[in-house]
């Protein structure tokens, strides 16, 4: 299984964290203005260290010689006064400066002086006055700032949060009321036409709506309707579309919320937006509600130690709701998620989502569908060649798709042309597919070639030797990290392996790595057989160990500290040379089971080229697809006798 690095995409309805991380930056911005304003205050205040005397003091002390003040400022209504010993001003608030000082009492004694010595010395006695417009513009504006900006932050918040109320109050919500988005019957209904692939899913939901349709009918029986379905598959796949179609096909209305909306909330509201949501849909009954991203309120209770317990609320007001259903209720619950194996067991009991729907990534045939859907309303040129970009697409989701076709479009327009061509196609492809958020997605034409022969390497092998497991399938569609697989089915459960079998595995798994020697040299080594090769070392190592497989070492045993029977500080139970015969065993078995690949695929060449083809052409092979291919491989003598 060639490592392909295949990066899952991140769910894409992220949307309400990002609202709420909105707010809480609003609310870090108002509180560091606010802290900083305080401080700034603090400091303006203390520098001055002002003392503040009355008018009239001021007036007498000018008026006296003695007075020892040297200069009185005068800007606005404030008086800056500095005394003659020391450089130390003083302010006095002027209330209501009703004009100038001389006005408020103030002499000028030296004005009849006209000696000029007589002069000097008497306005070295008094004050000189000086009056300017404004003392210090950045102070003021400081000042200003200091009141304006809270406010100023305080009133953009509010009306942030006023915006937000309203919008949600046009959604019909208010806190504690559900967010939820109802598609009723008016809006635009989506059909299972509009779901291209995915027919087994399909099938499956075909069902719930004959349920929703005709309730009568199962009532009469005393059927069980079934409650809940939860569709589970990778993002983007279509899970909402198929939910969407299921109540367009119905003809019911749809209310939609995503578990992880719920994550938003205040204490307490989420159970009681769960309530809301559940009265509204029975009012509106026969109704689907649908739940997106369920996993994000019903984790594994243990998965996340006692954090969740808002969370759990929630998912506790689920399943209170959904127990409450009688067969008449007419709700049916589908609930979205991407990771099943994170679900809490209580969900998917009997009598809640007890009914799993899979929604696999699309295949070729069905990728083509998916583009024909969404080119279907584009002018296109003739130059498009949709089949071949569905051949390129391996690993895509629908959404991905969907994608593409509109980014094309937008560039056709942008150009102002009045189709979109292979052109703009082919750079939505590269934009989407192997953009850099989501460049391993996609392999590109010598990787998908290098991963077809890789996979029909451990088929061919698997399939000639006599002691393996029968092929089942075959696909080089990425998943997870891997770039193909191939699945052998054990005929029955055995809980013996005979040393055949073991060293038939070990074939198997080199068959992979093997083929791309044979066809690409033996220079071309790739990283895709990695975990083959940890296969490998496991098996021949526990062979020879634990098993006492070996040649020179048959039915003896060596284990080792992992198998924990000896103690770490204790020696080994064998000598050295023990030792080394041991690697040599181990690396026999190894070489060995590449050797016999090599014989194998060698001497079967052409059904390599042929299966490897089979798989660039449909991705993935079924056993009544691999049967005709297979059936004319053969078992070399020279890779018999092992
Ligand atoms: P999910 O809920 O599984 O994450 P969505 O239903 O939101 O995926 O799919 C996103 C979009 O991708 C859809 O609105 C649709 O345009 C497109 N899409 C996904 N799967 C299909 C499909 N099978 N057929 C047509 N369009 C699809
Ligand atoms: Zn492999």
């Amino acid at each position: 299984m060639p490592k392909n690095n295949v990066s899952q995409k991140s769910s894409k309805k992220s949307s309400p964290s990002g609202v709420s991380n909105f707010i809480r930056s609003c609310i870090f911005f108002l509180l560091v203005v606010l802290f900083a304003s305080y401080i700034f205050n603090f400091y303006h205040t203390a520098s001055h260290a002002l003392e503040t005397v009355p008018l009239s003091s001021v007036i007498s002390r000018a008026n006296d010689p003695n007075g020892n003040i040297s200069k009185i400022t005068v800007s606005g209504n404030e008086l800056k006064i500095t005394l003659k010993d020391k450089d130390y001003p003083t302010e006095k608030s002027l209330k209501d400066p009703s004009g100038t000082l001389y006005e408020q009492g103030l002499v000028d004694h030296c004005s009849d002086i006209t000696n000029s010595e007589a002069l000097a010395s008497c306005k070295s006695s008094y004050p000189t006055i000086e009056y300017v417009e404004s003392a210090d513009v950045w102070g003021i504006i400081f000042d200003v700032a200091l009141i304006v900006v809270p406010i100023l932050a305080i009133v953009l918040f509010f009306s942030y949060m006023m915006r937000q109320a309203q919008t949600m109050n046009n959604q019909n919500i208010g806190f504690g009321k559900s967010k939820a988005r109802l598609y009723g019957p008016d809006k635009k209904r989506i059909t299972f036409k509009d779901v291209a692939g995915n027919e087994s899913a399909k099938q499956d939901l075909q069902e719930i709506v004959d349920f929703l349709k005709h309730p009568k009918k199962y009532e009469t029986l005393g059927a069980k309707i079934p409650r809940g379905v939860l569709l589970a598959g990778d993002p983007g796949t279509g899970k909402t579309l198929m939910a969407r179609a299921v109540a367009g096909e119905a003809n019911v209305p749809f209310f939609s919320i995503s578990g992880s909306e719920f994550a938003e909330m205040f204490v307490g509201v989420g159970a009681s937006r769960v309530r809301d949501l559940f009265q509204k849909a029975k009012k509106n009954a026969p109704s689907i509600i649908f739940i997106d991203e369920i996993d994000a309120v019903a984790h594994k209770r243990d998965a996340r130690g006692g954090a969740g317990r808002e969370d759990e609320q929630t998912l506790n007001q689920i399943l209170v709701e959904m127990d409450g259903f009688d067969n008449e209720s007419g709700v049916i619950v589908i609930a979205a998620t991407n990771r099943v194996d994170m679900l809490d067991k209580a969900l998917l009991r009997p009598g809640r989502f007890d009914r799993h729907v899979n929604v696999t990534l699309p295949e070729r045939k069905d990728r083509l569908e998916i583009l024909k859907v969404h080119f279907k309303n584009k002018p296109t040129a003739k130059d498009v060649d949709l089949d071949s970009l569905a051949a390129k697409t391996a690993g895509s989701a629908g959404a991905d798709l969907a994608n593409i076709a509109n980014e094309a479009a937008i560039a056709a327009a942008r150009k102002g042309v009045k189709e979109i061509s292979n052109k703009e196609v082919t750079e939505a492809f590269e934009r989407i597919a192997i953009g850099p958020e989501r460049k391993s997605k996609v392999m590109n034409d010598h990787e998908r070639k290098i991963t077809a022969y890789h996979e029909a390497g451990h088929a061919i092998v698997g399939h000639v030797l006599p002691d393996s497991d029968p092929v089942h399938k075959v696909t080089i569609i990425p998943r997870g990290r891997t770039g193909g697989v191939t699945w052998f089915l054990p005929p029955e459960d055995r809980s013996y392996k005979n040393i055949y079998e073991l060293k038939d595995i070990l074939a198997r798994a080199m068959g992979g790595r093997i083929a791309e020697k044979v066809i690409f040299g033996a220079e071309a080594i790739t990283t895709g057989a990695s975990s083959d090769l940890k296969h490998v070392s496991e098996i021949s190592k526990e062979m020879i160990l634990e098993e006492g497989m070996g040649t020179k070492t048959r039915n003896l045993v060596f284990p080792d500290n992992a198998t924990g029977y000896y103690s770490i500080t204790t020696e080994k139970p064998y000598s050295e040379k023990t030792a080394e015969l041991i690697d040599e065993e181990v690396k026999n078995l190894a070489e060995e089971a590449a050797k016999r690949a090599e014989i194998i695929l060698k001497s079967n060449k052409k059904v390599l080229d042929a299966l490897a083809n089979a798989l660039l052409e449909k991705e993935t092979l079924e056993e009544k697809d691999l049967e005709p291919i297979l059936k004319s491989a053969t078992l070399p003598d020279s890779a018999k006798n092992y």
